[in-house]
């Protein structure tokens, strides 16, 4: 058994020899199925990721560290995968942007609790580590007019953050300067996420500066209020006047 194990784990190096040969004798679902049997996560083609860690941030949402199989292609910032999960003997399918920047050969996706909804409210009560799930490639091109920009205004509202956040956090982590400003949107105080890694990104990023607004639950001056208007906007606009602009909510 083990060794039928090892040599399935090693099976994507050996891939195009190995296919050819086993393409004979092996269809390509029987062998992903026989590879999960064996409890590996390599497949022929498919992508297949298992779960690293869970934490939460801030009180709804969920971030899943997943550690995908060879077949992942590499992600640009503030792209999405589709994810699907099994539920009661049924596949199903949700986006989810990548959110925390990659790290040790491992992406994270961040899930909110959606109230009655099916896949986000399965993966917080059920989802554990060494789980498995399947994963699209990478797609989206958020990131378009990133690279090149003199300034960078998000607008990021409840769980759009993921998305925003990974493209300010994959910037800092590849080294380079942010310069621009996040205004980030929650419901309720609670739900903020990212705050320590946002505000530890404004320490070392001068140019860099987060406003949140928050409606309800706080009366403190840590949060501002309204939603976005040309009124609440004007004073962003003349700030940076020439800057790109990312919005997601
Ligand atoms: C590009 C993209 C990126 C995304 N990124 C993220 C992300 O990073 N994080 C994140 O949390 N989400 C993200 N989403 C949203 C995510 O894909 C899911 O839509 C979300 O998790 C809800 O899925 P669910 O299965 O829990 O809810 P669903 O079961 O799909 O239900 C959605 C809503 O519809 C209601 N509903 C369900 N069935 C019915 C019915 N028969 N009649 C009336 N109402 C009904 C539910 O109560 C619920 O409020 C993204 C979506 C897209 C398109």
């Amino acid at each position: 058994m083990a060794s039928v194990v090892s040599s399935l784990n090693s099976f994507p190096e050996r891939m195009p020899r190995v296919a050819g040969m086993l393409g004979a004798l092996i269809s390509e679902s029987q062998f992903d199925f026989w590879a999960r049997e064996f409890g590996s996560i390599t497949a022929w083609r498919r992508v297949f990721a298992r779960v690293q860690s869970l934490r939460m941030e801030g009180a709804e949402t969920l971030s899943i560290a997943l550690r995908p199989n060879r077949n992942f292609q590499s992600a640009e910032p503030g792209q999405h995968v589709n994810v699907s999960v099994e539920i009661d003997g049924r596949l199903c399918t949700r986006s989810y942007s990548l959110s925390r920047p990659a790290e040790g050969g491992c992406v994270s996706i961040s899930v909110r609790r959606e109230p009655g909804g099916l896949v986000s409210n399965h993966i917080h009560d059920h989802l554990r580590v060494g789980d498995v799930l399947e994963l699209s490639q990478p797609y989206g091109e958020l990131a378009e007019g990133l690279a090149g920009a003199s300034a960078q205004v998000f607008l990021a509202a409840g769980s759009g953050i993921t998305a925003i956040y990974n493209l300010i956090a994959e910037q800092a982590r590849r080294g380079d300067a942010l310069r621009g400003e996040l205004w980030y949107w929650e419901k309720q105080v609670e739900r903020f996420c990212f705050t320590e890694e946002l505000d530890a990104l404004c320490q070392t990023h001068p140019q860099f500066s987060v406003r949140r607004f928050c409606n309800a639950g706080d009366s403190s001056s840590l949060y501002s209020t309204g939603r976005l208007s040309p009124e609440v906007a004007a004073p962003l606009c003349e700030r940076y006047p020439n800057a790109s602009v990312f919005a997601c909510g």
